[in-house]
């Protein structure tokens, strides 16, 4: 089994919670705490490899800057290198589709993810949310790939709600990760 640890980043309410809950428990959270940052560990087989995935949910880009500043410390001892070396990292990163300022914040959360161990290169998908709501749509699809093209992401347009490409973004994430 080969432990991962899947970090999902993005603006409040984006979805975070709601895509994470959905890949691990199958359904979907209308109401969920912003501000609760939770992790999720399950045990996945992905094209016939089983995974430990351990998946955390952010909350607020403050959360996850505590997150790093607890890695940071942690990373003083060799057991806390030693840890990082074992267990893979990869990243979702998430935007609505309905939220321009959501799509805005994403250079802030990009380059956070590079800021956790200078010297390393993670993998990251990009996760277009919300695409069930296109009325009230306000990033458009190419404005996603031309940003995915430009931080070097897979892309998906997903429906946390109609459980729409949430599998294909995690496990394309994995595979990603799996091959650094
Ligand atoms: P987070 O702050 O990024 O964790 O966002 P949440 O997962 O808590 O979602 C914020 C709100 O958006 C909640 O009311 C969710 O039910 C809703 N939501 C999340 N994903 C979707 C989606 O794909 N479609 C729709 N229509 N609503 C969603
Ligand atoms: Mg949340």
């Amino acid at each position: 089994i080969i432990p991962m640890k899947l970090v999902v980043l993005g603006e409040g309410g984006v979805g975070k919670s709601a895509l994470s809950c959905q890949f691990i428990r199958n359904h979907f959270i209308s109401e969920y705490d912003p501000t609760i940052e939770n992790s999720f560990r399950e045990q996945k087989t992905i094209d016939g490899q089983a995974y430990m995935l351990e998946i955390v949910d952010t909350a607020g880009q403050d959360e996850y800057n505590a997150m790093r500043d607890r890695y940071i410390r942690l990373g003083e001892g060799a057991r806390f290198r030693l840890y990082l070396f074992l267990t893979s990292l990869g990243f979702v990163l998430v935007y609505s589709i309905t939220s321009r300022v959501s799509f805005e914040k994403l250079d802030a959360f990009h380059s956070s993810i590079q800021r956790v161990r200078e010297d390393d290169v993670y993998p990251v998908v990009l996760v277009a949310n919300k695409s069930d709501l296109e009325a009230d749509r306000e990033v458009t699809t190419s404005e996603g790939i031309s940003y995915s093209k430009k931080v070097k992401a897979a892309f998906f347009e997903t429906s946390a709600k109609l459980r729409m490409n949430v599998d294909e973004s995690f496990m394309q994430l994995v595979r990603e990760v799996v091959k650094m």
